[in-house]
């Protein structure tokens, strides 16, 4: 049903013009990505990222039809319906090498939310190992089905052991993280750095003190390697399962200022947290196919809760 739904969106929010799907009162738009690359990377093979051409034609289009704003002009309280803060999860390395110069070049500011357990490429999240070992028993031709949660981490490292596989060796090949020093010259250039729990677990799995001790040494790490003048948290792949008891401790310890979820267009009922949009779908698709079915996606959940409100 969910599927039939999402098809419906697509095909219906190409036939209608983006600036009919775009009116009315509407949440700031908050796009982000990981990275941008022209090559195959084998810990991001379950993902999907725009190629530098692809992301480049997503950017002109943003600039042609909103303003580009920092993260202190989304917390100033004006009314952003046509502004546009982009932000990079992870701190790949893609973000320092391929990102940034392009972002310098069209004058865009940016945030970049990284995770401290991965900075320097000291570890590689759980993820991207499921990504390398798929692709190696993919070579092997051997099919397994893999786990793929932080709950499964000691098995995943045991089967990569098993297979031959030795984490440290291919990060130092690798590099696929951005170094401490490149994150500083991010911040030098004007960009924004903010933290993304320590080692990226889905919180949904984590119980609530776990969830905040995430957050508290995320950003403790944040504040003492960067002293961002805005501190700002994007949660690790979603703010699903996370209860208003663990929001109001990080307010009452002011852990942050500003916090992200990945749920899409979409109106926060609390202050200073705000949902942001995937941009790298599974289809490959321009920015402006993806916005426009963001933005059906939105009006025709407005339509419905108004109509629900007039009922009842
Ligand atoms: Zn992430």
């Amino acid at each position: 049903m969910r599927e039939t739904i999402r098809r419906f969106v697509h095909i219906a929010s190409a036939m209608l013009p983006f600036r009919l799907l775009r009116s009315g009162k509407l949440p700031v738009l908050l796009p982000f990505y990981h990275l941008v690359s022209n090559d195959e990377l084998p810990y991001r093979m379950n993902y999907h990222y725009p190629s530098v051409a692809t992301f480049e034609s997503d950017l002109d289009f943003l600039l042609q039809h909103y303003k580009p704003v920092g993260l202190d002009e989304l917390l100033s309280g004006k009314s952003l319906t046509k502004a546009f803060h982009l932000s990079f999860d992870d701190g790949l390395r893609e973000c320092y090498d391929v990102v940034a110069p392009i972002l310098k070049r069209k004058g865009v500011p940016a945030t970049f939310f990284v995770n401290p357990a991965f900075v320097d490429n000291q570890d590689l999240f759980h993820r991207y190992k499921v990504s390398e070992i798929a692709a190696l028993l993919k070579e092997k031709n051997i099919h397994i089905s893999l786990q793929n949660t932080y709950a499964d981490l000691d098995s995943l490292d045991e089967l990569a052991a098993d297979l031959g596989l030795n984490w440290h060796e291919l990060m130092s090949e690798r590099q696929p993280y951005m170094t401490t020093p490149e994150i500083r010259s991010l911040q030098q250039d004007g960009f924004t750095i903010g933290g993304h729990s320590m080692d990226h677990p889905e919180f949904w799995l984590l119980d609530e003190e776990s969830q905040l001790e995430e957050i508290r040494e995320s950003m403790a790490w944040i504040n003492q390697t960067f002293a961002p003048q805005i501190k700002a948290f994007a949660f690790p792949f979603s703010d699903v399962g996370v209860p208003d008891c663990v929001f109001e401790a990080c307010h009452e310890e002011r852990l942050f200022d500003v916090s992200f979820g990945t749920a899409g267009l979409k109106r926060e009922r609390m202050e200073c947290h705000f949902q942001r949009v995937p941009m790298e779908t599974d289809q490959p698709a321009t920015a402006a196919k993806r916005l426009k079915a963001e933005y059906l996606a939105f009006q025709l959940k407005r339509l419905i809760n108004r109509h629900y409100a007039k009922r009842h």
